[in-house]
C-alpha cells in the first residue's frame, strides 16, 4: 500500500488593525470622485524571513503585541485621520491644505483599497518589520465590511517602488 503524500507545515500569523481616513479616487467615473471616508481594517500575514515553520522558546513566530506596536504605530502617524491622496491629485490636495489644522497623506497612487494593501505591503512592512525576523506575505484593506482588496508577495521580497509617500501636518494650535 502506498504511503499518503508527505505534507510541509507552514505558520503565520494574522493581526488586525483598524483606522479611519478620508480618501477619493482621482478619475473616478462615480461617487468615489468625493472626498470622503471609510473605517478602515487591515489584516496583515506575517511569516518568518526565513520561510521556515520556527518558533521561540516560547512557541511564538513574533508576538502579536510587536506587530500592533510597530504597523498601528506607523498607520496611527501616517494614515489614521489623515486625508490619503494621489500625489497628482492636485485638486484635493488644494482642498485639504486649504482648511487648518490638517493632515494628508500623499501616495505614489490613486488611493484604492489596492494600492493602499500594495504600500502596506512593499513600503511600509519591511521597514517597520525587519528587525523582527519576520516579513508580510499578505495584507488585506478592508473599506467596507464586504470589501476588502489584498496584495501578496508571490515571490521573495523586491525592492520598493521608488516613490514614497509622505504626509504632511500642519497644526499650529
Ligand atoms: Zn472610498
Amino acid at each position: 500500500m502506498a504511503s499518503p503524500p508527505s505534507t510541509t507545515t507552514s505558520l503565520a500569523l494574522v493581526r488586525q488593525l483598524r483606522f479611519c481616513a478620508g480618501h477619493r479616487l482621482f478619475r473616478h467615473e462615480s461617487k468615489c470622485a468625493y472626498l470622503h471616508g471609510h473605517n478602515y481594517r487591515v489584516d496583515v500575514e506575517v511569516v518568518a524571513a526565513d520561510g521556515a515553520a520556527t518558533v521561540d522558546d516560547v512557541g511564538r513566530i513574533v508576538d502579536f503585541s510587536l506587530i500592533k506596536k510597530r504597523l498601528l504605530g506607523w498607520l496611527d502617524t501616517h494614515w489614521d485621520h489623515a486625508f490619503i491622496l494621489f500625489v497628482e491629485d492636485h485638486g484635493a490636495i488644494n482642498a485639504v491644505q486649504q482648511s487648518l489644522p490638517t493632515k494628508y497623506f500623499l501616495l505614489p497612487w490613486n488611493p484604492t483599497a489596492e494600492n493602499m494593501a500594495r504600500y502596506l505591503l512593499e513600503v511600509v512592512c519591511p521597514g517597520v518589520l525587519a528587525d523582527l525576523g519576520v516579513i508580510a506575505r499578505q495584507v488585506s484593506v478592508w473599506e467596507t465590511e464586504e470589501a476588502c482588496a489584498i496584495a501578496f508577495l508571490s515571490g521573495p521580497p523586491g525592492l520598493p517602488p521608488v516613490a514614497l509617500g509622505s504626509v504632511v501636518v500642519v497644526d499650529d494650535r
